[in-house]
């Protein structure tokens, strides 16, 4: 589990630095920016969070998880914003769902930690085709601290690094997630719809020896 590093306390010499949290959707990379955050407000840091505006799937204001963990985010149209609105007087800036965001991101979050700030930032590492996804690479890249979630595949079981789209849609940005997608390892996302019937097999399996329900 991630630790802070120890930060002597100086306010004459702040030191900044970039930490990105990565991994596929259900993968927890938004809990962990929580609880990140929350360390942060408990060491009475000055904490700002923000993500970008069309990201409006639970609620405009709050950056919420799926377990229903929430913390108050500010929705931002570009990272430009950010620099704008958290200004000098942040501790730690945390962003998520930062794959939305253009690549101008990456020149914000550098100069945020030039500038003393502890930046945080979470986002998908891969679309749903297992592309990387807009500045995330980037921002891996050029951070100090880089930390990869995993998902659970919903059809083997294994660690699951892919998001799978569900839908049809080819559009990069899809949101409405929990019936869109799902969680799936390399063997599952590369069979597609066939590993469907591979668990559905299974679990009638299973039935008929009388380990599960139907
Ligand atoms: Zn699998």
């Amino acid at each position: 589990m991630f630790t802070e590093p120890h930060r002597p306390i100086d306010f004459l010499r702040r030191r900044g630095w970039l930490e990105v949290v990565c991994g596929s959707m259900f993968s927890g990379k938004t809990e962990e920016l929580i609880r990140r955050l929350t360390r942060a407000r408990i060491a009475r840091q000055r904490v700002e969070i923000f993500k970008p505006a069309l990201d409006t799937r639970y609620h405009d204001q709050n950056v919420v998880s799926h377990n229903q963990n929430s913390i108050r985010s500010t929705p931002v149209q570009s990272p430009s914003e950010i620099l704008l609105l958290a200004g000098g007087a942040t501790d730690v800036v945390g962003i998520d769902e930062a794959q939305f965001f253009d690549e101008s991101l990456v020149d914000v979050c550098r100069q945020l930690a030039d500038a003393g700030t502890r930046v945080i930032v979470a986002g998908l590492d891969m679309d749903y085709l297992g592309r990387p996804f807009g500045p995330m690479p980037a921002l891996l890249a050029t951070a100090e601290f880089v930390t990869k979630v995993h998902a659970v595949c919903v059809c083997c079981g294994e660690l699951a690094a892919y998001s799978y789209r569900l839908s049809a849609s080819e559009s990069q940005v899809l949101l409405g997630e929990t019936d869109a997608y799902e969680a799936r390892c390399r063997p599952c996302f590369l069979a597609g719809p066939a590993a469907r019937p591979a668990i559905e097999a299974a679990r009638a399996a299973w039935a008929a020896l009388g380990l599960v329900r139907r």
